[in-house]
């Protein structure tokens, strides 16, 4: 297929603040967008030309929709990888099908990732009880066990810290198999958005780091601060697994970065990623941009940072309490998902903080430049990093 046209239709699956950003995006290149959701009134129908309301696997809704657009992409995993075969031989599916069925199951995930040769916490895949007992002997105690399917912000997993515990773990989870992994000693958590355009370019923004709060991302700085070897390397293999899928589209390549310098990766996601917020304010094109851009067939520009940046997501009442302050404080560019309702736990917003190009401020500066929003994040070791 050649380049869509100008006033094409992308289809979105998935109604949710990723595909909110993404229609966005795709309007700025003068596309139309046309999602697919149960929920009329969400943050991705609210930006879009046009919605078919209707269940992810339910045919009449998935036959409308593959009728009415150019092209297909989506914004999360847990839909059917079957229902976007469906879609494909109406149009192309960017990513493909095959992608979202390694990416949504671990097994598969961790299977295809050693194959090709890509670093990974050590695993073992867990189909009963022996299975789990042999991989608490092999793995070591502790160890996290993770169901293999619709994880996410740390759901469908449990630390087990004894072997007492293991039995309790094996029944806690559902539905198996499961897969145990090996408790990672990291330094930090990095992760890289690499795109793949239908010709085959690829382009990866800077390895930035991710702070967790509660299992929920809470803060990304951009660019991590590692050494730049290091740097290079999360690039190198975020390239090599976009390389190994035959990526069309954005992905998300996340990663523990060990003590002693070592990369593993932990997941993947082809698609927009909470950690590549930060490119809205800190790159002249965006995530949004260069997945539109890839699903599009258009040429993908260099993924280039103009400032260092500090993400930081707001999440349920108590972030969006600080919102008079927010928008009063001059520097924090908020965006919003127009959500109605600030649930805890649920991700509303986030804010974006700019730096001038190589000069991202030590943790008491980061503070200092968050204010109130500093109150809930998580800064661990202060003294030992800042002495
Ligand atoms: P996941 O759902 O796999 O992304 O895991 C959610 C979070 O749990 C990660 O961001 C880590 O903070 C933590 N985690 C997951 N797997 C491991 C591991 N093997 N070792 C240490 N921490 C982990």
């Amino acid at each position: 297929m050649t380049a869509l046209q100008p006033n094409a239709v992308i289809g979105i699956v998935g109604g949710g603040q990723l595909g909110r950003m993404s229609a966005v995006a795709a309007a700025r290149l003068g596309y139309r967008t046309h999602i697919l959701t149960q929920d009329a009134t969400g943050p991705a129908a609210q930006v879009a030309d046009a919605v078919t309301l209707g269940a992810y696997d339910d045919p009449a809704a998935l036959e409308a929709f593959a009728r009415a657009v150019d092209v297909v992409t989506f914004e999360f995993e847990n839909i059917s990888a079957d229902a976007l075969d469906h879609l494909s031989r109406h149009c192309p599916v960017r990513p493909s099908g095959h992608i979202l069925r390694i990416s949504q199951d671990r097994l598969a995930e961790k299977t295809f990732l050693s194959e090709a040769g890509i670093p990974l916490a050590p695993w073992h895949a867990v189909q009963n009880r022996a299975d789990l007992h042999a991989a608490a002997e092999q793995l070591g105690l502790p160890l996290i066990l993770k169901t293999t399917r619709n994880g996410y912000d740390g759901k469908g997993q449990m630390r087990v810290h004894d072997a007492a515990e293991l039995d309790h773990a094996f029944d806690s989870l559902a539905p198996h198999p499961l897969v145990a992994e090996g408790m990672v000693d990291f330094a930090s958590e990095l992760s890289v958005m690499v795109a793949r355009g239908t010709d085959g370019t690829i382009r990866c923004f800077d390895a930035v780091q991710n702070r967790h709060w509660q299992g929920i991302l809470d803060l990304t700085l951009a660019p991590a601060p590692v050494m730049d070897d290091i740097a290079d390397s999360a690039r190198d293999l975020a390239t090599k697994i976009a390389q190994a899928l035959d990526l069309i589209g954005i992905m998300g390549v996340e990663m523990f970065l060990s003590r002693t310098g070592t990369l593993m990766v932990n997941e993947i996601a082809p698609r927009p990623h909470n950690s590549g917020h930060w490119t809205m304010d800190a790159c002249p094109q965006d995530q949004f941009d260069l997945h539109i851009r890839a699903v599009a067939g258009l040429p993908l520009p260099p993924a280039v940072r103009h400032s260092d940046a500090v993400m930081k997501n707001l999440v349920g009442p108590e972030d969006m309490a600080l919102w008079p302050d927010i928008v009063a404080t001059p520097g924090h560019i908020p965006h919003l998902y127009g959500k109605e309702q600030a649930l805890p736990g649920r991700k509303m917003g986030h804010v974006n903080l700019l730096f001038p190009f190589g000069s991202l401020p030590g943790e008491f500066g980061i503070r200092a430049a968050l204010g109130s929003l500093a109150t809930r994040c998580a800064a661990p070791d202060l003294a030992e990093q800042e002495g």
